[in-house]
């Protein structure tokens, strides 16, 4: 009998549960709405039992990737739980601890993008690479990645989209959007920042908008500040934002710009090289649901190697 992961990328939208053991193989799917936390997690709970059910027992862990903030520390008495979210009702819900005593399986739980950017190490865009960065840019920013072989944790985990970039209050007068720091990489470059600072919705932007450099600079300073202090060999920009394709040109074009000669890696020296260094995911929008079921994958100890 084939060992089976079950995975929720569970989002502040929506829910996303899977079975499965990777891309090529997922046995069965349900996606619903993140409403209350007893609702969402007894949803969740119903449909991996069904399957353990149908599938005799072959579910052997499962992996979440979840919104956060969240406690990702195993030693914490509040592992596994979502701490400071402003998300009504979801604050200090222990969703790792609900979704193990419901199932009586081990549970592996990290930040969402910590999640996608283990699935792309595994069988996207950072395949044999060691250290290396997934950001997502959409309704907010938040990046996840590896050093050496291993998900960035330690104090909490990295809350990549809440650093503070340069902000030229001439060139750009809006404030920003974060309700924590005001203009933060987040609050000046999601997509809610983008709506709001033009008044028109992200997608709706033509490609030639003054919004698109101005988006690819602040972009281009965050990837800058990652290069210096991460040393990422690969940056993965995903979410909603990034499907601006013609926002790569320009941050590619940037960021050696930014750099200015100081970093001597062939990546930032050489165009061509940069092309496959600051890349879009390979696993598209599946590097959630993949990522919770990598993370069941790390929680039963089975991973293929990186
Ligand atoms: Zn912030």
């Amino acid at each position: 009998m084939t060992v089976l992961y079950g995975g929720i990328e569970a989002g502040g939208t929506k829910f996303v549960c899977a079975v499965g053991t990777g891309p090529d193989d997922i046995r069965a799917e349900a996606r619903f709405p993140t409403t209350t936390p007893q609702e969402t997690i007894r949803r969740a709970l119903d449909f991996f039992q069904e399957q353990q059910d149908r599938l005799g027992g072959a579910i052997c862990s499962i992996g979440i990737a979840s919104f956060g903030p969240v406690d990702p520390n195993p030693a914490s008495p509040t592992f596994g739980s979502i701490t400071s979210t402003p998300k009504p009702g979801w604050r200090n819900v222990d969703l790792a601890g609900e979704i193990r005593r419901g199932l009586n399986l081990p549970v592996g739980f990290d930040t969402d993008v910590n999640g996608a950017a283990l699935a792309e190490g595994l069988w996207g865009a950072a395949q044999g690479l060691d250290t290396f960065i997934y950001l997502t840019v959409g309704t907010g920013i938040g990046g996840g990645g590896m050093v050496g072989g291993h998900l960035i944790h330690g104090l909490l985990h990295p809350e990549m989209g809440h650093i503070r970039i340069p902000h030229d209050r001439q060139a750009d007068p809006f404030e920003g959007c974060c309700p924590y720091h005001g203009d933060c990489l987040e609050g000046l470059a999601c997509g809610p920042a983008i709506a709001a600072r033009w008044g028109v919705r992200p997608e709706d932007l033509p490609p030639d908008h003054p919004a698109w450099p101005l988006e690819a600079h602040y972009l281009a300073l965050a990837l800058a500040n990652f290069i210096c202090t991460l040393s990422p060999q690969r940056i993965i920009l995903g979410g909603g934002v990034m499907k601006q394709q013609h926002l790569f040109p320009r941050i590619w074009a940037e960021v050696p710009e930014l750099l200015n000669g100081y970093i001597q890696a062939r990546p930032i020296l050489d165009q061509e090289e940069m092309q496959s260094y600051i890349v879009p995911p390979a696993l598209g929008a599946r590097a959630g649901v993949l990522g919770a079921i990598a993370l069941a994958r790390q929680a039963a100890g089975i991973l293929p190697h990186l």
